[in-house]
């Protein structure tokens, strides 16, 4: 299975757009996230030879401008009604949205397979600045194991792969990638986080949008070869 890093903070080919929020395409068909903007999101699918009418669905993580701002533009380009997978605690604006562009929002509640070894983790719930913020993430199951793609991670990184190991009880965790939303935190707690991510045996690991200079560093550096640099345009198999 192919993952494609579609829309991040930095990239690897200097003719896609680059800015705040994560859009990524699994598996050719499912995109997860949609970036800040829409025209940025088309541009870039576009110099990646995405087609929009490829795309059979639609993930969003959880309701944060820099995860649905192309969700719009992208419903729009596309020729049929597409499903769009929300949580149920997401804004209604955001529900109305997605029907006004011709998508079909579908709310999870529960972990479920939304496509062949592609799940949704359902709504977990989190907080941003004090305020409810649920949020979904996406484990994929290759041979090589378990790949988790987080959006911002706002109910804790650990505790969502707390979640995903409820759901897996034997599987290899083989890659865990994603904002991991570690920007505020210190030396110390990124560390903890990193060994917690070994005694999770997690394989390979890839912060990148909002997990922060600092735990890039700390990651990169504990990880070594295993650590995967996530950037616009970059394919990485799992
Ligand atoms: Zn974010
Ligand atoms: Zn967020």
């Amino acid at each position: 299975m192919e993952i494609k890093v579609v829309f991040d903070k930095e990239t690897i080919n200097e003719r896609l757009h680059i800015g705040w929020g994560l859009s990524v395409l699994i598996d050719n068909k499912i995109l997860f996230d949609t970036g800040e903007k829409g025209e940025w999101l088309l541009q870039n699918m576009g110099a990646m030879g995405i087609n929009p009418d490829d795309i059979e669905s639609v993930i969003i993580s959880h309701d944060h401008w820099d995860h649905t701002g192309g969700l719009e533009s992208l419903l729009r380009a596309k020729k049929k009604k597409t499903i769009v997978y929300i949580c149920s605690g997401f804004s209604e604006k955001l529900k109305e949205l997605i029907t006004s562009c011709g998508g079909e929002p579908v709310e999870v509640k529960k972990f479920q397979e939304i496509g062949k070894n592609i799940y949704t983790t359902g709504e977990i719930p989190g907080t941003y600045k004090g305020a409810s913020m649920p949020e979904q993430a996406v484990v994929l199951k290759t041979e090589n194991g378990l790949s988790v793609i987080t959006g911002c991670a706002h109910p804790g990184i650990l505790e969502i792969l707390g979640e995903v190991r409820k759901q897996f009880k034997k599987e290899q965790l083989f890659f865990v990638m994603g904002g991991f939303h570690l920007l505020e935190k210190d030396t110390g707690e990124i560390a903890f986080i990193v060994d917690r991510f070994k005694t999770m045996k997690v394989e390979k690991a890839g912060p990148c949008h909002c997990s922060g200079p600092e735990a890039e560093k700390i990651f990169a550096k504990e990880y070594g070869e295993n650590f995967v640099m996530v950037k616009a345009g970059k394919i990485v198999s799992i």
